[in-house]
């Protein structure tokens, strides 16, 4: 049952909507009903503050595994770069990264390879 509220969460985000906490109660009745139809009120409601909290840690490990894999990426582009010269993970050569139009063009280069090195794992 939390697996399958797991998963139900992750395909709600996935879709790109914002996600209330309302929604997610709704969908974990759903899916309580079906497996245990038997719970009180308190019972159920209690249930789904446990598996919000371990929602919210899952997340949490998940981002930071993300931010890991953009580090590992960005580290790796500057090896392969050498000094004196920056190139983005798309192979262009960035001459003033520090500028905003610039890191706006090529973060979400940096952001997509380390999202496939996530789903990579
Ligand atoms: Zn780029």
């Amino acid at each position: 049952m939390i697996a399958e509220m797991d998963q139900a969460a992750d395909a709600m985000r996935e879709s790109g909507a914002h996600v209330r906490r309302h929604d997610l109660q709704l969908v974990f009745r759903e899916i309580q009903q079906a497996h245990m139809p038997h719970l009180s009120r308190e019972q159920w409601l209690e249930l789904f503050e446990l598996w919000l909290e371990r929602d919210l840690a899952r997340l949490q490990t998940e981002r930071r595994r993300t931010l890991n894999a953009i580090l590992d990426a960005i580290e790796s582009a500057a090896k392969a770069n050498g000094p004196g010269k920056i190139r983005c993970v798309c192979g262009a050569v960035l001459k003033d990264p520090g500028d905003p139009a610039t890191m706006a063009e090529h973060a979400p280069h940096v952001a997509t390879i380390a999202g496939l090195r996530r789903l990579a794992r």
